[in-house]
């Protein structure tokens, strides 16, 4: 693996500094921290990818609704620079709220996605998480001036969105997406997990077996939503379901009738500790 003299920074001025000197192409990681090896994933792709890698560090208050663990958020600095170090980063980018929103994270000016990207599945849970995303992610892509940014499909619609972002507002950048990674037993990782207790951990696998079930009902061709639906929801019945949708993958239209390009999103929270985890995956 290659060692690099990583640089730690936690404002916009020095950062913009290390970036003007920075020679080859740029790959950005955004990234709230806790970082396990579903980042590490993201961050290994772009090292191969990219001449400069940079990870931010950063739990964005602004997409967090106030019920939300904004407060309990797992952070772990230290650690994540000595995993960013390892992978051959160059650039941590950690900043303090106050250093990304200057005068106020409540007056600032904020991208929003358009109403029928948000009106379903998390944006539909989580009023205005997805604007606090967009523009977050817009401010990284200016001030790293990345050429490609990594995002994860475990966020299947923060992708979608983000995607559509760079293309409606034509960003110079390429987003690529990578592969969910999961622990051996199909949960998929998560700086949340942390916050599961024993049986909440047990039950949390529920998703991926509903997502497994519900990916060979459709092998056996099986289209229709409600039969698929059904199934999930009593393999998931311990949980808390905030939302079991399937969509389109190319434009995240719900749909009805399951085929080649159908998603599968749950979002549920656990029983216990009301940790809320989501996933997905295809269909076919
Ligand atoms: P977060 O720190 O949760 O905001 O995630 C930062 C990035 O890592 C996002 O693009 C996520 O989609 C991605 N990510 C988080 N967990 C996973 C995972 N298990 N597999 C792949 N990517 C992930």
């Amino acid at each position: 693996m290659r060692q690099k003299n990583l640089r730690i920074i936690d404002n916009i001025s020095d950062l913009k500094k290390e970036i003007e000197k920075l020679q080859g192409s740029i790959g950005l990681v955004p990234t709230m921290g806790a970082l396990h090896l579903g980042h590490q994933s993201l961050i290994e792709k772009s090292v191969q990818q990219n001449d400069n890698t940079v990870v931010s560090i950063f739990v964005n208050p602004i997409q967090f609704g106030i019920n939300e663990d904004l407060d309990k958020y797992p952070r772990k600095l230290e650690k994540d620079c000595e995993l960013c170090k390892q992978q051959g980063v160059d650039i941590v980018f950690a900043p303090r709220i106050e250093e990304m929103y200057k005068s106020d994270k409540n007056n600032i000016t904020l991208i929003c996605p358009p109403v029928n990207a948000v009106d379903k599945l998390c944006g539909k849970s989580r009023p205005g998480h997805f604007d606090g995303v967009c523009t977050v992610v817009a401010k990284l892509f200016n001030l790293t001036k990345a050429n490609k940014a990594y995002f994860g499909q475990k966020d299947a619609q923060q992708l979608f969105i983000i995607q559509k972002m760079v293309k409606d507002l034509d960003f110079n950048i390429e987003i690529v997406p990578c592969p969910i990674v999961r622990e051996q037993d199909g949960l998929a990782l998560s700086s949340r997990n942390q916050y599961l207790s024993k049986n909440d951990r047990i039950l949390a696998l529920n998703i991926q077996k509903a997502l497994k079930t519900a990916i060979s009902l459709a092998k056996k061709g099986i289209n229709d939503k409600r039969t698929i639906l059904d199934s999930c929801l009593e393999i998931l019945s311990d949980l808390d379901v905030d939302y079991i949708e399937f969509v389109d993958k190319n434009t995240f239209e719900t749909v009805d009738l399951i085929d080649k390009n159908t998603l599968l999103l749950i979002a549920a929270k656990t029983p216990q500790t009301k940790t809320r985890l989501i996933d997905n995956s295809l269909l076919h």
